[in-house]
């Protein structure tokens, strides 16, 4: 999942920066309104998480912005006002939840699950596809019982390709969602990392869920 940290405090955005990308998301970061809105424009974020004190630009108007946009991502707003007429009035404005600081990072990354869950139509943290599980809080999968020992990109296509079962998913979708923005676009490692993924789901002789659609991309569905 692609996510866009939105903060001023190099204090702040590094550490959350290097954190989210830790447990597994592609992570671009922006340091005021401007580049948030300019990258928010041109990507497809799943989540933004927006801080409220931002140099040039008020972070509700920023807020408001963002989730005008045709791709609407998920919105979380940090905020150091605690004041519950700034939350609501940051709730009003299409924020999706927020988060009062200082806060714990566990608190974030569960907020930011939480977030994302509601895209993916799971209510618990397990996406499941046929034989398949997915467990998004202790990092695991699961493949007919068999625990899958899988790398950090090939977790993040298979669980980005888990919330699209059984739709065509393109390369460049893949690429979009699951890469940050120092990706080359013209590189070949979606193909490579689906292709070891599919060798490792290939590993126990079970029929493969995922298949390539040849000009298109890629499928998972569940294996009959
Ligand atoms: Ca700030």
């Amino acid at each position: 999942m692609r996510l866009l940290v939105v903060e001023d405090e190099p204090d702040l955005l590094h550490p959350l920066h290097f954190g989210l990308s830790n447990a597994g998301y592609a992570v671009d970061g922006a340091p005021n309104g401007t580049e948030a809105l300019a990258k928010a424009t041109q990507t497809t974020y799943d989540l933004v998480v927006l801080d409220l004190g931002l140099p040039d630009m008020d972070g509700l108007e920023l807020c408001r912005r963002v989730t005008a946009l045709q791709t609407r991502p998920r919105v979380l707003i940090l905020t150091a006002r605690d004041g519950i007429a700034d939350r609501v009035h940051g709730l009003d404005q299409g924020a999706d939840d927020y988060l009062v600081k200082p806060f714990a990072f566990p608190e974030l990354l569960a907020r930011v699950r939480a977030l994302l869950r509601r895209d993916n139509g799971t209510a618990g943290s397990v996406l499941v596809c046929g034989a398949l599980e997915l467990d998004l809080v202790r990092h695991e999968v699961w493949w007919h019982q068999q625990p899958l020992s899988l790398t950090r990109k090939e977790f993040a296509v298979l669980e980005y390709l888990m919330t699209r079962q059984g739709a065509v998913v393109s390369a460049e979708e893949l690429l979009e969602h699951v890469w940050d923005e120092n990706a080359d676009p013209f590189t070949q490692t979606v193909r490579v990392t689906v292709g070891t993924l599919r060798r490792k789901l290939a590993a126990g002789n079970h029929p493969t869920p995922l298949e390539t659609v040849v000009g298109r991309g890629y499928r998972l569905r569940e294996a009959s």
